[in-house]
Formats: structure tokens, sequence, C-alpha cells
């Protein structure tokens, strides 16, 4: 069997502080005094149920991981971390997706906040031979107002290399907010030049994905999955182009899905769906990038031509410049033409 953390391959759905390693964590906990959720540090995979409270103890427990993140140096060290850790499964491409509006009192403001997440991108890009870009996400729990700020302020930083923004997303409980009110934002994002990258159809079905399609006109969806239960609107995904970002281990711990199995992969490939598989929050979820395209591998059935095919998908769906793609892209031939035995 070809290893798969030699598989050359994009991250399009982290987040930064779910990025975090537990050590780190811990480490950062433990300097400003911060008492930690056992849940937290344990390194057991969450397991809650898929309704409101569910929800409620993810995002407490996520509220108590960013509150341990407190300076410019927290933050650097995030990204550097990340970077290394995504470089050593293979990534070459990682887009790391950041909420400024939680660390801008600690560093002035959400522009420096912005600031010091791109610069550190630029330098971990360096440091650990991946390149790494950033996609700035609004939340649904704020006013749509507070969206176009960020969606300017992101605006301001378009590109599509390392230490650039390239995507502008919409995280947290898809049950709350009115997504229409949110494709102004998206529309400044995407007039930009900025991908359209907005949390859809997890916690809720194909009925969410066809309002989010509809108001904030995705490139990619994060998850997406549930589009799965309705063959015309995930054919009009696919009829679309909407890579789908697929995050196995979270929806399991999200309780969308009973088990890895569950998890509608195969139903997504053959329908043609363009799916770039992530990790999601390895703090919270308890595994990294790797081990998404194990459970392809070991559960799904996938064999090493057609992870070799998630590989491409996801370099494809990414917003990397055509020279990066290719070199990816003639990463994941060699990875495929190398016989392991
Ligand atoms: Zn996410």
């Amino acid at each position: 069997m070809r290893d798969l953390s030699k598989l050359p391959k994009a991250h399009l759905h982290l987040h930064f502080t779910g990025s975090m390693r537990v050590d780190t964590l811990r480490e950062l906990a433990a300097g400003y005094g911060v008492r930690l959720p056992a849940a937290l540090v344990d390194g057991d995979p969450l397991r809650l149920p898929p309704t409101e409270r569910g929800w409620f103890r993810f995002q407490r427990l996520y509220d108590a991981a960013r509150a341990c993140v407190r300076s410019e140096a927290d933050m650097r060290r995030i990204v550097d971390e990340a970077a290394q850790d995504d470089a050593a499964e293979g990534s070459g491409r990682l887009e790391i997706q950041v909420d400024p509006t939680s660390y801008a009192p600690f560093v002035g403001g959400i522009t420096p906040a912005v600031e010091i997440v791109l610069d550190a991108a630029r330098a971990a890009s360096a440091a650990h031979g991946i390149e790494v870009a950033v996609v700035v996400a609004a939340s649904r729990m704020r006013h749509p107002l507070d969206a176009r700020t960020l969606a300017r302020l992101a605006a301001q930083y378009a590109g599509s290399g390392a230490g650039e923004v390239v995507g502008f997303g919409l995280s947290n409980d898809e049950r709350r907010g009115d997504t229409a009110e949110f494709a102004h934002a998206f529309r400044i994002a995407r007039d930009a030049g900025l991908a359209s990258v907005p949390h859809g159809g997890e916690l809720l079905g194909p009925a969410h994905v066809h309002d989010v399609v509809r108001d904030l006109v995705p490139d990619r969806l994060g998850h997406g999955v549930r589009a799965a239960e309705d063959a015309r609107v995930l054919d009009d995904l696919v009829g679309r182009g909407v890579a789908l970002e697929v995050c196995p281990a979270s929806n399991v711990s999200l309780g969308v899905y009973a088990d890895d199995a569950h998890v509608p992969l195969r139903t997504l490939v053959d329908a043609g769906a363009q799916v770039a598989l992530g990790a999601d929050d390895p703090l919270l979820f308890g595994s990294r990038l790797v081990a998404q395209y194990e459970a392809a591998r070991t559960v799904h059935g996938f064999d090493d031509a057609a992870l070799a095919d998630l590989a491409r998908s996801s370099v494809r769906a990414s917003r990397a410049t055509a020279a990066t793609r290719e070199r990816l892209l003639a990463g994941v031939d060699a990875w495929l033409a190398h016989d392991p035995r």
C-alpha cells in the first residue's frame, strides 16, 4: 500500500483555532492560568448529538480553546504549526480559515489580526515547503453587517499565493441567521475575486444547500455532504462545479452520521462531485488530514487510483495558481506511478 502521507494534496477545510495541537493548547492554557475542560485535552474525538445542545457544547469547547489565544505570538505559532503538520501529511497547499474577530482585541483590531495571520502564513510557507493561503470567514452568529466589514477587509488582501486571502467563508450553526442576509457580503468578496466558500449542508439538509447556492453562489461548500440526500440538489452542485469540502471525522463527531461508514463519500464521488477531504478541527475531532484519506481507503474501499483522484480533486478545487496546481498534480501522478512493492 502506498503511503498516504506522501500523496500530494491540498487541504481546503481547516480552521485556525481548531488546527491547534493539543500540547500547544495545554501550554498556552498553562501560561495564562486557564483551566481547560477535560474534553479538550484528553485526545479523544468528540461525540456529540446533532442537536442544538450538541452544537452548543461544541461551541463552548471551541470558545475555551479560543480563549487561550491572546497574542500575536500565539497566532503566529498556530499558523506555523498548522503548516508544519499539514506539510508532514503531504499537503502542498493549505487554505486555512480564520475569523479574525475573536483575536482582534489582543492585537489592536481586525486589520492587524488579518495581517498577522497573512504574514505568519507567508513565513510558514517559506519554512515548511507548503503554500499557506487564507480564507477569511464571517460568523452566522453575528450581524450580516459584520460580514460585510470582513468581506471588504478580506478583499484588500485578495490573491492566490502564500500569505494572501483566497476566499471568504461563513461558519457557525447553520440553523442560525438568515442565509440571504449574507448575500451582500459574499457579493463584495466575489467582486474582489475571492472564492465563495461558505459552510452548508452539514447540520441541515438539501434545502439548506439549495439556499446557500442561491444566495451565496459558492465555488466550494464547507461540507455539503447532506446534498447526498437529494439527487437533484447534488446534480445541481455537480453541474455548477461546486466542490465539496468533505470532513468525515467532523461529521461523525458532530453526530451528523453515526459512524465513518455512513458518511456518503461514495455517493458524492459517484455523482461526479469534486471532493476535497478536510480535517475541519483536528483539536476537537482527534484526527488530521491523512486520517480522512485513510478512512476513504479502509472504510469506503477507495483504491490507490481513487485516492489519487481525491487528491487531484482537492488540488483542482484550491485557488492555487496554475503553476502550483500542475506541480502538485504531477506529484500525484508520480505517487501513483511508484510501485510500493
Ligand atoms: Zn468547518
